[in-house]
């Protein structure tokens, strides 16, 4: 009956509302282990009021992208570096920064990309040390995520991490630093008048979610550091957000609890489910107390690394291949980007007829793995481990048929392209050492891949050699110079400048 009802209320939420999505429940069970955490870090946090002071602590995150057996439906890295960026939003005045740690765990094993809440061996075995385990799945049951209080890990289903609002991950991560539910006890089945009348005058309750019974928590905040969540920003929520789909309880005002006094929930509070149509979710005061306190509690976590705190706020510009371009040899392309602050890699995705993935410190990448005659798309991400929210459009281009040489030049080193950026109408210097004497050819190409100059040199001997360029009659802008013998031949980009 349960599933019909959570059926029900799925077909609700995605026909009377355009913003709220489908209502998230979680699977975190509240053991009473993880209540007597709870009880510890208010314990704590009495004893230590300095922790209410959001001093940043650094909080780093293990991503385990897991994917079928076969290795099929991985979840793609670039929206793990955008919730990262969205997870540090709602958590920005907490004093807790999370940074990735380190690469990806890419993990092929069907039994944790459809797992149920009750099967954790498989996690806990890939666990890695220090680091808050998050393993990106397919399914979790039927729920959109857990913490495991006795596994310490998380797991997320892709189609719940991905949400824009990332109610679901921050949530999770609440748990992970102890928070409970609001609601804890409610979960199976909320309030409702007929059950329940205008007064609720139980003094505890449980639900599947619950190790024993929680007490009931009351409005005037009386018993609010032993009742419910432990914590007294948070008001009494007998689960009313669970049944709803507006940013509103329905029974505000007209539900008391057992001392008659009515109460006043907190519909948009990140722990709590309704039917996700807020504008905005947050934590309480109360909540990033217990959370710092708890991060303090830990020796389970590294907290000497201080990450690159530098936020990315821009979209690299793109120069080359420029849209709707054909580039002039297909196996001989390097995309060009520029620089943004914050970034300390980019991921180059290159799409169309075949794709590719790429990741690099570097602000260009050269590739001679594109075919003839075809159509391309390319953006790029800049990355940080703090994460990201910026990506580039995508860029149509097309690849002509025209061939070159590998981008390698033998028998040549040392190769410089100076000045770079370059004023327009001042001389580009070239210099290079050659094991021994070549034929060398060199061209200026600009960023539509035209060849607006070229100077052949004829053979030249072995040693230093040095010529200059002219760039008298060219406007503003990337130009690629390429350097070719009969050995190949090497790209180098430069700019012009105003
Ligand atoms: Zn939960």
């Amino acid at each position: 009956m349960k599933k019909v009802l959570n059926l029900l209320t799925l077909c609700l939420v995605a026909f009377t509302s355009n913003t709220a999505y489908a209502q998230f429940n979680c699977s975190t069970h509240h053991s009473d282990q993880f209540m007597k955490r709870l009880d510890n870090n208010v314990k704590y946090l009495s004893e230590h009021p300095e922790t209410k002071d959001p001093t940043k602590r650094y909080v780093p995150i293990k991503f385990h992208l897991v994917a079928n057996t076969d290795g099929d439906g991985r979840m793609p890295e670039e929206f793990v570096y955008r919730q990262m960026c969205r997870i540090n939003q709602d958590y920005d005045t907490l004093g807790l920064v999370f940074y990735i740690d380190g690469d990806f765990n890419y993990l092929d094993n069907t039994s944790i990309y459809e797992h149920t809440g009750t099967q954790f061996g498989p996690m806990v075995q890939n666990k890695k040390p220090a680091t808050i385990n998050v393993f990106l799945v397919n399914t979790v049951g039927d729920a959109g995520g857990y913490y495991s209080p006795a596994g310490d890990f998380v797991a997320i289903p892709k189609e719940y991490f991905l949400r824009e609002d990332n109610v679901p991950f921050s949530h999770e991560i609440g748990h992970f630093l102890s928070l409970a539910h609001p609601h804890v006890g409610w979960e199976d089945e909320p309030y409702t008048p007929a059950q329940y009348g205008e007064c609720v005058t139980i003094q505890t309750v449980g639900s599947s979610q619950t190790g024993g019974q929680i007490v009931v928590e009351l409005q005037d905040g009386s018993n609010c550091t032993t009742a419910a969540d432990r914590i007294c920003d948070t008001p009494p929520d007998y689960g009313f957000m669970q049944s709803t789909n507006t940013c509103n309880n329905t029974w505000e005002g007209t539900v008391k609890d057992r001392n008659n006094d009515l109460i006043y929930t907190l519909p948009n509070s990140i722990m709590t489910y309704n039917g996700y149509a807020c504008q905005t979710y947050t934590f309480t005061h109360g909540q990033a107390n217990m959370m710092r306190a708890d991060y303090d509690n830990r020796n389970n976590l590294e907290k000497d690394y201080v990450p690159n705190l530098v936020q990315i706020s821009s979209t690299p510009v793109q120069n080359f291949p420029e849209a709707f371009s054909t580039v002039d040899t297909y196996n001989s392309v390097t995309f060009d980007w520029d620089p943004v602050d914050g970034a300390t890699s980019y991921m180059l995705v290159i799409g169309g007829q075949s794709s590719q993935k790429i990741i690099t410190t570097e602000t260009e990448y050269f590739t001679n793995s594109l075919e003839a005659n075809g159509s391309y798309s390319w953006k790029v991400y800049p990355i940080s481990e703090i994460g990201s929210c910026f990506a580039t459009n995508d860029i149509l281009f097309f690849t002509g048929d025209n061939t070159s040489a590998v981008n390698e030049l033998e028998n040549v080193s040392s190769i410089s392209v100076f000045p770079n950026p370059v004023s327009v109408s001042k001389d580009l210097h070239i210099s290079m050492d050659l094991d021994q004497a070549l034929e060398i050819n060199i061209s200026l190409v600009s960023n539509t891949g035209k060849v607006v100059k070229t100077e052949q040199y004829g053979l030249v001997s072995k040693g230093s050699f040095t010529t200059s360029l002219s760039t008298d009659d060219l406007s503003a802008g990337i130009y690629l110079v390429k350097i070719a013998s009969d050995k190949g031949q090497i790209v180098k980009r430069v700019l012009l400048s105003k």
